[in-house]
């Protein structure tokens, strides 16, 4: 682990392994770090707190924009880590680190750009308000997309002059002890960046819970995510939260079909379906549905599931034994309550084992059926039929969810008049979700709270402070906000 800039055992030594998804075989044993851990990082991190946030802010972004420089010199061995750990097929991991400058640079620049403002109070009085970092921020990650994850939250925290401590995923803990690496060539001073590895329930629940923690960003499930809010209450940290969806993909009679099939497979097949914006609520309007779902079943024909490491590979496996069992109970959950009509089983090109799973799709699935409401978090879809408009827009918000969707229509009109009623975070209109420094992401209901990119996450990562000075230079001439005196 990285603690106070320096590699570290747990304290008391003990170790878990970590699991190549696409073989079931363990790749090394990671430090199962706990609450001990965790204490001397948080420490590590409140002691560079002050000497931290009070560093010019064009020095902290000399130092993100030298980490993204080493991200991009050590591309091909974090993309080949993010494919073995986390089972992204390579040429993917590749697009993706590829990317992951764009966050520290984006930050960097934001750094001594953000402020407060000035406030226009009644007297001769001056009033402003400065924007100040939380102190310790706490970072818990998941498995999905691991360093994306990581670098997204951390990029804003530093760059703002917060202290961090992160905490990945257990099935993948690999990508951010190699970005712990190029922190500390970047220069960054000890104890601003740690990593402790380690169980959600041991080390992500200490992080949570431990009152130096100021905020907590947290990515991952509903149920996870309140018991992080629930830690974080208990100290008042301030806390973002995103969390799952069920995203609905749309498809308006006048849709250009091609891209609205290939916009669909992306959707619920993209990293095997582990997105927390996975389109995994397929809405085909009734003209369109029949042939939609021909040109679909064409098209998964088409995919290639298999080796992470094989350049063909579109879709690899699930990241654990665990999830892959998870998927499959609801595969079967699946055939209870709709029909099966592409899927459902173990792809035949992957005898090597590991836990792969073939895109998946149910039809005739009824609006309360479980895999029309729960987040599967895998390669499934569930279609629907609809035809009227406010019909649909009824049975999209009666969900606990409301984190994204997407909607393939050539009537602005129709397609903005959707966009606006629709109880979600972001909408694509005619397009997939990109993931961008710039572009605000997160959830309304029970898909979070807070943003995560765009201008709008910096009120994650700072607090405010107002000060007010009187230039009267005498209390006798002062007057409160109603203009009585003081
Ligand atoms: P999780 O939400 O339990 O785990 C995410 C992170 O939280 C991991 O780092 C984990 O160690 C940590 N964690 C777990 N329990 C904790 C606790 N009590 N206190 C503090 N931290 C804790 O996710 P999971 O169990 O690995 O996956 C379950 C489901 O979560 C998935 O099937 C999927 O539906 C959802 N998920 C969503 C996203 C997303 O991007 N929104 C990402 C991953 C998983």
């Amino acid at each position: 682990m990285y603690i106070n800039g320096r590699w570290t055992p747990a304290h008391n030594g003990a170790t878990f392994p970590t699991v190549e998804p696409s073989t079931g075989s363990t790749i090394t044993e990671v430090p199962r770090g706990n609450a001990v851990d965790i204490d001397a990082a948080v420490r590590a991190a409140e002691r560079a707190a002050v000497s931290w946030q009070f560093t010019d802010a064009v020095a902290r972004a000399a130092m993100l924009r030298r980490l993204a420089e080493l991200v991009t010199e050590n591309a091909d061995e974090l993309a080949s880590i993010e494919a073995m750990d986390s089972g992204h097929y390579l040429a993917k991991a590749r697009e993706l680190v590829a990317a992951l400058p764009l966050w520290l640079e984006y930050w960097a620049g934001a750094a001594d750009k953000i402020g407060g403002r000035t406030i226009a109070v009644p007297g001769n009085k001056l009033s402003f308000t400065l924007l100040e970092p939380l102190g310790v921020t706490a970072h818990i990650i998941p498995w999905n997309y691991p360093l994306l994850i990581l670098i997204r939250s951390v990029a804003p925290a530093l760059a703002l002059g917060n202290t961090c401590v992160v905490k990945p995923a257990e099935d993948t803990s690999l990508s951010a002890l190699k970005f712990a690496e190029l922190v500390h060539e970047a220069g960054l001073p000890d104890g601003v960046f740690n990593v402790v590895t380690g169980y959600g329930e041991e080390a992500g629940a200490a992080l949570a819970a431990h009152p130096g923690v100021r905020g907590i960003t947290f990515t991952g499930s509903t149920e996870t995510g309140r018991e992080v809010a629930r830690l974080g209450g208990q100290h008042i940290a301030q806390v973002n939260l995103e969390l799952g969806g069920k995203s609905p993909l749309v498809v308006f009679p006048d849709a250009a079909l091609d891209d609205a099939v290939e916009v669909a497979v992306q959707g619920f097949c993209s990293r095997a379906g582990q997105v927390c914006v996975a389109g995994s609520r397929l809405f085909l309007h009734e003209e369109i549905a029949d042939r939609f779902l021909e040109m679909l079943v064409a098209r998964l024909e088409m995919a290639e599931v298999g080796d992470p490491f094989d350049e063909n590979t579109q879709m690899g496996p699930l990241a654990s034994k665990k999830h892959y069992d998870r998927v499959r109970e609801y595969i079967e959950i699946g055939k209870q309550e709709a029909r099966l009509l592409y899927g459902g089983g173990r792809p035949s090109q992957t005898a090597r084992g590991g836990f792969f799973v073939e895109p998946t799709v149910f039809v005739d699935v009824p609006k309360d059926a479980r895999i029309a409401r729960e987040e599967i978090f895998g390669p499934v879809t569930a279609v629907m039929r609809w035809s009227s408009v406010d019909d649909l827009i009824a049975t999209i918000n009666d969900s606990e969810y409301g984190l994204f969707a997407v909607l393939w229509c050539q009537d602005i009109t129709n397609a903005l008049d959707t966009a606006k009623r629709l109880q979600v975070g972001a909408v694509m209109i005619n397009d997939w979700f990109g993931e961008l420094p710039m572009a605000p992401h997160g959830g309304h209901k029970q898909s979070g709270v807070g943003r995560e990119e765009g201008l709008e996450a910096v009120h994650g990562y700072t607090q405010v402070k107002h000060i007010g000075i009187n230039l009267d230079r005498s209390l006798a001439k002062s007057t409160d906000w109603a203009g009585a005196p003081l």
